[in-house]
């Protein structure tokens, strides 16, 4: 199919961008967007194609440098929202602080998409099925997005607020994304999906801090158990403080599904997501614990 008409702007900054974002802002009363971003348009351009979007303007932030690039903040790493998933993957910062990301990362489609995706398009567009914002909620990443208005920071817990749907105003921009640093942490991410390369079922994001022989602190997000990522809180209480063995680790992952609503489709029933959300979480959490 063939996109509708839209005007294509390719700014060379955030500033300019967001200008062309306010001169085109929409009419609240509309449901159509008048303006959208582009990023690497894996997800937007079938959408476009198909004429599920229908913007007047589409602003490409492919021209701005600003955006693109990781960098050690200290305590945390800044990643620029337009940075791909190639770059995440093969990046020694995100390696040696945030294995999780990289891992996870990995397992998105095919190097042609990972080419392409950036992280901010994937934590944009708010699909509870991709792999990274159960990652960015497991591991307390901050949205930094700019506006008219300035800048602000969104936790990913507030970031998410529905299917497809984040706290992204139509005017505003991600354009970095805050993942502290988590030493003496370790991660693992459990995706299952029918065949390689595709989306995940469901997927479980576990990051575990080991001291002696137990689990002092276990965090767990999930991956399309719901119309957001979700964290399994009723594992997380039930993992704290348990002995690091893999009989403890499978009782506490009974709780995994708890809480969540997740969606049956021609892939699988929302029974079988809770099944798979309680062996995948009981096998991240030992795999992150090396046990
Ligand atoms: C065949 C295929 C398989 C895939 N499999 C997986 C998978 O297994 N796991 C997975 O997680 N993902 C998967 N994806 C999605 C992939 O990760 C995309 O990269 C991602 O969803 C969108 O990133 P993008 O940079 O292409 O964004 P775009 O497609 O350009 O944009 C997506 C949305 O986010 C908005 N947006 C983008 N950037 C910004 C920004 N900086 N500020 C504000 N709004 C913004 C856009 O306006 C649009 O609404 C798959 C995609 C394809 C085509």
């Amino acid at each position: 199919m063939i996109p509708s008409t839209f005007t294509y702007e390719q700014p060379a900054d955030v500033s300019t961008a967001l200008e062309i974002m306010s001169r085109a802002a929409p009419d609240p009363q509309e449901a159509d967007g008048a303006v959208t971003v582009l990023a690497g348009g894996q997800s937007l351009v079938p959408l476009l194609r198909f004429r599920l979007a229908a913007p007047d303007v589409v602003v490409d932030l492919g021209g701005c440098a600003e955006l693109q690039g990781i960098r050690d903040m200290g305590d945390h790493l800044w990643i620029g929202a337009m940075t791909t998933h190639h770059d995440v993957i093969r990046d020694p910062l995100v390696a040696e602080h945030c294995g999780l990301l990289a891992q996870a990362t990995r397992t998105v489609a095919d190097p042609a998409v990972r080419h392409r995706g950036t992280i901010g398009g994937s934590l944009a567009h708010a699909d509870p099925a991709g792999d990274l914002p159960a990652v960015a909620l497991t591991l307390n990443a901050e949205m930094i997005i700019d506006g008219p208005d300035g800048q602000r920071e969104v936790p990913a817990g507030e970031f998410f607020l529905d299917y497809l749907t984040s706290a992204l105003e139509p005017d505003e921009l991600l354009t970095g994304i805050r993942i502290p640093k988590w030493p003496g942490w370790t991660f693992h991410y459990e995706k299952f999906n029918r065949t390689a390369q595709a989306w995940a079922l469901v997927g479980v994001a576990a990051a575990v801090q080991r001291v002696h022989g137990d689990l002092a602190e276990v965090r767990v997000g999930l991956t399309n158990m719901g119309a957001t990522p979700v964290r399994a809180r009723g594992v997380e209480q039930a993992a704290r403080g348990i002995p690091a063995q893999r009989r403890a680790v499978t009782e506490a992952s009974r709780q995994a599904s708890s809480g969540t609503e997740p969606p049956s489709d021609t892939h699988a029933q929302s029974d079988y997501r809770r099944h798979l959300a309680q062996v995948l979480t009981g096998r991240a959490i030992s795999r992150a614990a090396g046990l």
